[in-house]
């Protein structure tokens, strides 16, 4: 993994750096500027928002309390994140949790939790252990039916997880003997949790990708709250990474329309770009890190009926909700992340326990990811907060009421992403981009972009990486040709008073 990040900095730095725009501030985005700067180019990030960080951005209301888009964890198997982490030296902002998976148990007369334990043993014995140790979420004849259902992911690897891109989970789990009760009561956990949908539409080559890192690397599902808002704690040191070796971020900054060449030997590639306010820019080369649903939208029209894009138009994100409620008091949680295990709930965390910068002693912070969302986005904050209310009272017997008679609630803050990471249905693992496109000086970065991780952070930051190593060697091997580059429109500031479009043509 780390490859790819050795390989740009091993390779030859150009004799004349290069312009690339990036378009996204997200985790892809940034990492693609991270890595471009280290390849001796000049990347230049245009990122939409007035704050950095995309799925991940964090911003503090009026009394100081972080709201962010996701709860996020790292994972042990997070190996590119890891690697970004050390090279910025910001390794100890990471705080790592005991090695367990929690599942809460909703409904249970009173607060419950049925923990998976790993032992201090290398893979993949620690993970047995931890499930052999478990008795009451599987029984015996379910945990040898799953085992053996397991055992090619481990022997075979990668190239097994990918053929069975073609399957639901719960498909997976039948053909297996594994009984609906472990997939309706325990892989809907795990569905939820990463990709925010349930196992009878999840594509089983999505958990069997993490299942196999947990099961192949000792620390693979170990996990890490990052020690505060991510926009500030990651974001930011990733920008002043960039900015520090010549780079350049812009925020407030949408990019409104790819202008392409309309004729002419460069016909279809990138001219320029069009931002807010009519302004124009132009580079040597152009990246997209923005999600599937605002590259398809803007898709140059002469792009559309190209195999690469087309595919693409199949990927659509999934509606997902982030929701933190402040308590007057303290929950009994664990420090830890919990799989909810509820209808309407995926994963959660007492803030006020897992991450310093939210840390309290007398007063708990549950921060939850709420899905699936479909139909849930359209409503009003306060309909979500009460659903969310009665599944705490059902995970919180003792202590939660819906009607707020016992732990009383502060506050509540709400996050509504309609279109989040991509749906991994089955099938749609052959519509993912790679990062190669076939525009010559347009590459592809975003979690779902071509990378061997799910939609995720580290899926992101591998994509970054890849895009900016496509972007190296696309240059090294034009520049052994001279190879000239397709012209650049002639860049123009701000000027609000002009109407863009009847106005510039691209050269030919
Ligand atoms: P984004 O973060 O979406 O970045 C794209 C950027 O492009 C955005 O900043 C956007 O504003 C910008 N943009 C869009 N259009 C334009 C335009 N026209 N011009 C300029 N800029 C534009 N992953 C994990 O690994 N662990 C987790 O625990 C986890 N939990 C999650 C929980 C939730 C609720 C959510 C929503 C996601 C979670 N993820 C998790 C997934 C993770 O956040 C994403 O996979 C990752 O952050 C995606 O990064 P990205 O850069 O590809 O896309």
């Amino acid at each position: 993994a780390q490859q790819v990040v050795k390989d740009i900095k091993n390779k030859p730095r150009p004799t004349e750096p290069k312009k690339v725009i990036v378009i996204g501030g997200g985790l892809a985005g940034l990492s693609t500027a991270k890595h471009l700067v280290d390849a001796g180019h000049i990347p230049i990030v245009l990122e939409a928002r007035d704050l950095l960080g995309g799925k991940v951005a964090a911003w503090k209301d009026e009394d100081g309390d972080v709201t962010e888009t996701g709860l996020h964890v790292f994972f042990g198997a997070y190996p590119n994140a890891m690697t970004l982490f050390k090279e910025l030296d910001i390794e100890d902002r990471l705080q790592w949790k005991d090695h367990a998976m929690i599942f809460a148990k909703p409904n249970s007369k009173k607060r419950e939790f049925s923990i998976f334990d790993f032992p201090a043993l290398p893979a993949p014995l620690n993970a047995g252990v931890a499930i052999l140790g478990n008795t009451d979420l599987l029984t015996w004849p379910e945990k040898i039916k799953l085992g053996i259902g397991l055992i090619p992911a481990y022997l075979f690897g990668q190239s097994y997880v990918e053929q069975q891109e073609g399957v639901t989970v719960k498909e997976w789990m039948r053909a297996r003997g594994v009984p609906d009760r472990v997939t309706d009561e325990v892989f809907i956990a795990m569905s939820k949790a990463l990709n925010f949908i349930d196992p009878d539409t999840l594509s089983m080559q999505c958990v069997l990708i993490a299942l196999n890192r947990f099961l192949q690397e000792t620390d693979g599902s170990k996990i890490a709250f990052l020690d505060g808002s991510p926009t500030e704690r990651l974001c930011e040191p990733i920008r002043e990474y960039i900015e520090s070796k010549g780079g350049i971020v812009r925020t407030n900054a949408p990019v409104q329309r790819i202008i392409t060449h309309e004729e002419g030997e460069y016909k279809d590639s990138v001219a320029g770009l069009l931002l807010k306010g009519n302004e124009v820019v132009s580079a040597d080369y152009y990246v997209s890190a923005m999600p599937v649903d605002a590259i398809k939208k803007l898709t140059p029209d002469s792009w559309r009926n190209k195999e690469y894009f087309s595919k693409m138009m199949g990927l659509k994100g999934v509606p997902v909700i982030n929701i933190h409620i402040w308590f007057d008091r303290k929950l009994s949680t664990v420090d830890n992340l919990i799989f909810s295990r509820s209808k309407l709930l995926s994963v959660y965390a007492d803030m006020s326990e897992t991450c310093n910068e939210y840390s309290s002693k007398d007063k708990s912070m549950l921060e939850m990811v709420f899905a699936p969302a479909k139909g849930w986005v359209g409503k009003s904050d306060e309909e979500i907060f009460e659903a969310t209310m009665e599944e705490l009272e059902r995970l919180f017997p003792e202590e939660i009421k819906a009607d707020g008679s016992l732990a009383k609630v502060e506050k509540f803050s709400c996050v509504k992403t309609a279109t989040s990471v991509y749906e991994t249905l089955p099938g749609c693992e052959a519509m993912r981009p790679t990062q190669l496109s076939p525009i010559p000086n347009f590459v592809m970065a975003g979690d779902f972009s071509k990378q061997k991780y799910l939609a995720s952070m580290e899926g992101a930051i591998l994509s970054g990486q890849l895009a900016a190593k496509t972007v190296q060697d696309l240059d090294i091997e034009r520049s052994a040709k001279n190879y000239k580059l397709p012209s650049k429109l002639p860049e123009r500031p701000f000027d609000a008073s002009v109407e863009f479009a009847n106005e510039v043509t691209a050269p030919k």
